[in-house]
């Protein structure tokens, strides 16, 4: 499969994740919107009920007490008589003697008529000697009410008043508890299948960043180890030429050759040490921590030097660093060759990547409690899609099969981790084509 035909499949398979997501995630909320309305319309039946529930109640135990007062020829209003002390737990008053099982008949007979089909449980009490004359529960089996001897129920707690009689009336299984339907408690088996599935997707996205995060180190690496092995067959191959001329020809006569392929010999034996030993310090600073050696080093001093040896050996009469140092103070607390690798690196990528006459601006100033410092470059610039990655360890923008700029991506990777290993931090802003600038903030201590 070629670069072209994965990238697609990725993102068709990133928009139909997210969309499945998106309709999963939609659906839950629809669902939990109808869960809730549902709730809210049980609840609002319940409130009738119970209201209906505490009007029978009230006309039934009124009915009750009429009877005894009638049995009793007793006129007083019953009115106020009937009191509901908790939802389903009524006391009445009344005067007089009570007969238990005319009471609980009443009280069958008015609930049965009234559609209170409810077992209950009723109790007489003394109020002048502080005791429960008679107690009892009346189950009702569906069909009619019935004296239940095996159920014993609590009534909840009365203050007794000081004179008279009352009895209660408890409605163990109506409206015990409000019912008040829990939102989880009502989620479908459809809602926690949408959560799992939705955790599967989530999964299976994670899985896939993993897998195409490996595949691309793969191919950073692969890039490498190509770079690398390029890098290295050029010197290795003068080297090698120079040699064989050496033992081939006889120098008796001209001398000078011989010092010209030594020399050869030497400089890209020179080269080849110093592209191995740069794999090798980024390969040191992984693995063991960076021990900084800080001392007031002065920034300014160390980018005019820079200039002027950029400008002398490299650019020559081809190219200009112009400067504007502002900051006002120069003279910072950092580990001077680590700060001088950075500005080395930063001069250096300016110029090799640059196609026209390289004019590079370097610029510093003092923001805050920072100071900035800026390298301006008018190269080819970054395309937005590689510009995020360019401090990853080995990057290098992909630029087909030609290594006519060498590097192996490590310069911005040590860059990013001296400037943060010293507090500060890098951003990159390019236009392709017109030029790069990289600003380095390093904290003024
Ligand atoms: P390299 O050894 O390849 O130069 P770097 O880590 O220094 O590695 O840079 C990573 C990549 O970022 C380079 O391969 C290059 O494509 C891009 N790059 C870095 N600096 C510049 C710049 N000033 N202008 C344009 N491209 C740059």
């Amino acid at each position: 499969m070629n670069r072209k035909t994965i990238n697609a499949v990725i993102i068709l398979g990133f928009l139909s994740l997210t969309s499945i997501l998106i309709i999963q995630m939609f659906s839950i909320r629809k669902t939990l919107e109808i869960q809730q309305r549902n709730i809210a319309i049980q609840q609002r039946e319940d409130s009738l009920n119970m209201v209906h529930f505490t009007d029978l109640s009230y006309i039934s135990l009124r009915n009750v007490l009429q009877r005894i007062r009638k049995v009793n020829k007793d006129s007083s209003d019953v009115f106020q008589a009937v009191k509901q002390l908790e939802t389903n737990y009524f006391k009445v008053e009344f005067n007089t003697e009570l007969n238990a099982f005319q009471l609980q008949s009443w009280l069958t007979r008015e609930f049965y008529d009234r559609n209170l089909h409810h077992g209950f449980q009723f109790g007489i009490y003394d109020c002048f000697d502080r005791t429960i004359t008679f107690s009892e529960f009346i189950g009702y089996s569906g069909t009619e009410f019935k004296t239940d001897t095996t159920r014993k129920v609590t009534t909840p707690v009365i203050d007794w008043d000081n004179d008279g009689h009352y009895f209660t009336v408890y409605f163990p299984d109506a409206y015990e508890q409000t019912k008040t339907l829990k939102l989880e408690e009502s989620y479908s088996p459809y809602t926690y299948l949408s959560i799992i599935v939705i955790l599967v997707l989530l999964f299976f996205g994670y899985t896939m960043t993993v897998i195409f995060r490996q595949k691309r180190l793969s191919e950073v690496k692969t890039d490498f180890i190509n770079n690398m092995t390029h890098e290295l067959k050029t010197p290795i191959s003068t080297i090698g030429l120079s040699a064989e001329m050496i033992m081939r020809s006889g120098f008796d006569k001209n001398p000078d050759k011989l010092q010209q392929y030594a020399s050869i010999i030497y400089k890209e034996n020179k080269r080849l040490e110093h592209q191995v030993e740069r794999v090798l310090n980024v390969a040191k600073l992984d693995k063991e921590k960076i021990n900084l050696k800080r001392e007031p080093f002065d920034i300014h001093e160390l980018i005019q030097e820079a200039k002027d040896n950029f400008e002398f050996n490299q650019l020559k009469q081809d190219g200009e660093i112009s400067l504007s140092l502002n900051a006002s103070i120069n003279e910072i607390n950092v580990d001077p060759v680590h700060i001088s690798n950075v500005v080395y690196n930063l001069i250096d990528n300016a110029i090799k990547y640059c196609s026209k006459t390289p004019n590079i601006s370097i610029s510093t100033q003092t923001e805050k409690k920072e100071i900035l410092l800026e390298v301006e470059d008018n190269g080819i610039g970054i395309k937005r899609e590689n510009l995020r990655m360019i401090f990853d360890k080995f990057y290098r923008v992909p630029t087909g099969n030609l290594h006519d700029v060498k590097g192996f991506g490590l310069g911005l990777y040590y860059v990013k981790l001296i400037i943060e290993e010293h507090g500060g931090s890098i951003s990159v802003k390019s236009t392709f084509g017109k030029g790069t600038t990289f600003s380095v903030r390093l904290p003024n201590t």
